[in-house]
């Protein structure tokens, strides 16, 4: 299912584990369970609740240990204490993703009717100008952080506090947005415009794939400031492994702004210092699950849970 690009539905993993319970070998019911999770773990997989639950009916018979666990900010288990890995993707890899995204996402058919081809060579003239930048900015996702009935002062003074941050860090930044931006008042744009490269799409274009192609390539360190999660995208990928690297160098390289005091001071929700995926090291395994959200629950607040399981 999985080269297929499908999602196994739960109760496929469920009778997997129904049936694994029927064996008693517990080297063979290791064995089989491991397989599985290499394959969640190569395919970016996460578990459901209802499927850890019949996995840990099956773990009381096969000889691990395990528990359900939170992670902390540092990455680290909060049962066994084993700090998580984080998995990076390998230059090769990246650049892969870069090229295919740019053939594939930009210039595919999918957005080909919503792109302006007068606009995109203009984009591919810019990307000529970004050498050295390390921070690519949504601007209008940042301005509107304190929502869309706001006044363009606001808006201005939201981005131009946002550049600012990364300016003193000593970042080079560029903010992509849209034409109308530069009907805002003169004395926020100027400060944003001079201290930002800024690329400007028409007010109407589909304006996600430049953002992230811009970041993609900026290189593998560059980082995206944006609210948006801009997974849609990942459809227009061909190739599964594309897909796997995309989430996972999104997840890795997106920052959120979540507020900006009044004294300009910026906050982010920073992107994990771990991979949310399956994963083994030494005798541990950490599989994350997901957890349905309770009525009116905001999905973004329900912790991110984890079973931890030791072999004993
Ligand atoms: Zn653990």
């Amino acid at each position: 299912m999985f080269a297929k690009q499908k999602t196994p539905y739960d109760v496929i993993f469920q009778a997997y584990f129904e049936n694994l319970r029927k064996f008693s070998d517990r080297k063979k019911i290791l064995t089989k369970l491991e397989k599985l999770f290499v394959a969640c773990n190569e395919n970016n997989f996460i578990l459901s609740e209802n499927s850890i639950l019949e996995l840990q009916k099956l773990l009381n018979f096969s000889g691990f240990t395990f528990s359900d666990s939170l992670v902390n900010n540092n990455g680290c288990c909060n049962k066994c204490g084993q700090k998580l890995k984080k998995l990076e993707l390998i230059e090769d890899e990246f650049e892969n993703l870069k090229k295919q995204f740019f053939e594939e996402v930009i210039i595919g058919k999918n957005i080909f009717n919503k792109t302006n081809p007068a606009e995109l060579s203009e984009f591919q003239e810019f990307l000529k100008s970004t050498k050295g930048y390390n921070v690519v900015i949504d601007g209008l996702n940042v301005a509107y952080i304190a929502g869309t009935k706001q006044s363009p002062e606001v808006y201005s003074t939201l981005l131009a506090k946002v550049v600012s941050h990364f300016v003193e860090e000593n970042k080079k930044v560029i903010v992509l947005g849209r034409k109308h931006m530069k009907s805002w008042p003169q004395k926020q744009w100027r400060f944003i415009s001079s201290n930002a490269l800024v690329f400007l799409t028409q007010n109407i274009s589909l304006d996600d794939p430049y953002l992230l192609y811009c970041a993609l390539h900026c290189g593998k360190d560059a980082i995206l400031v944006s609210r948006d999660l801009m997974r849609s995208h990942l459809f227009a990928l061909k190739d599964p492994k594309n897909k796997i690297r995309f989430t996972r160098w999104l997840e890795q390289r997106q920052f959120q702004v979540t507020h900006v005091r009044n004294d300009g001071k910026v906050l982010f929700k920073n992107p994990r210092p771990y991979t949310r995926i399956v994963q083994h090291d030494n005798n541990n395994w950490h599989i994350p699950f997901i957890v349905a959200p309770e009525e009116n629950e905001e999905p973004d607040k329900i912790p991110e849970k984890w079973l931890c399981m030791q072999k004993s």
